[in-house]
């Protein structure tokens, strides 16, 4: 689900300068409290491109300027890094929230290539 919300500091923005896009709903993390939850995940998938990459005139029209990589766990992912790189184009700021099980060095070098602005 791809929802215009704030997250912590920057809910003083516009509604839709932040872009929130759920890349996967797996997750490898058995947190309890969570939906997203590796015991509740057996017959969850990730989301196909064409859900996760919203069209750039759309992104332009809605004047959007941090979009923010989640889930489930984004690093599951597999086309990360094209995503990353798809939303360079038009957005100055790329955000991946994630658990860091799985970020080494060499994935952190990977994510920041693609476009990764923070984390
Ligand atoms: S790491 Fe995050 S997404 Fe995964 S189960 Fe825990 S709270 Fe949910």
């Amino acid at each position: 689900m791809i929802t215009p919300r704030g997250v912590n500091g920057y809910n003083r923005m516009r509604p839709y300068e932040t872009l929130v896009v759920d890349v996967t709903y797996r997750c490898n993390s058995p947190c309890a409290y969570c939906r997203w939850g590796s015991s509740h995940t057996e017959r969850r998938a990730d989301r196909n491109l064409e859900e996760v990459m919203v069209p750039h005139e759309s992104l332009r029209a809605l004047g959007t300027r941090r979009v923010v990589l989640s889930g489930g766990e984004p690093l599951l992912f597999p086309d990360l890094a094209q995503v990353l790189a798809y939303y360079s184009a038009v957005v100055p700021e790329r955000v991946v929230i994630s658990n860091g099980l799985l970020l080494d060095s060499g994935l952190r070098e990977k994510l920041l290539a693609a476009g990764a602005t923070g984390s």
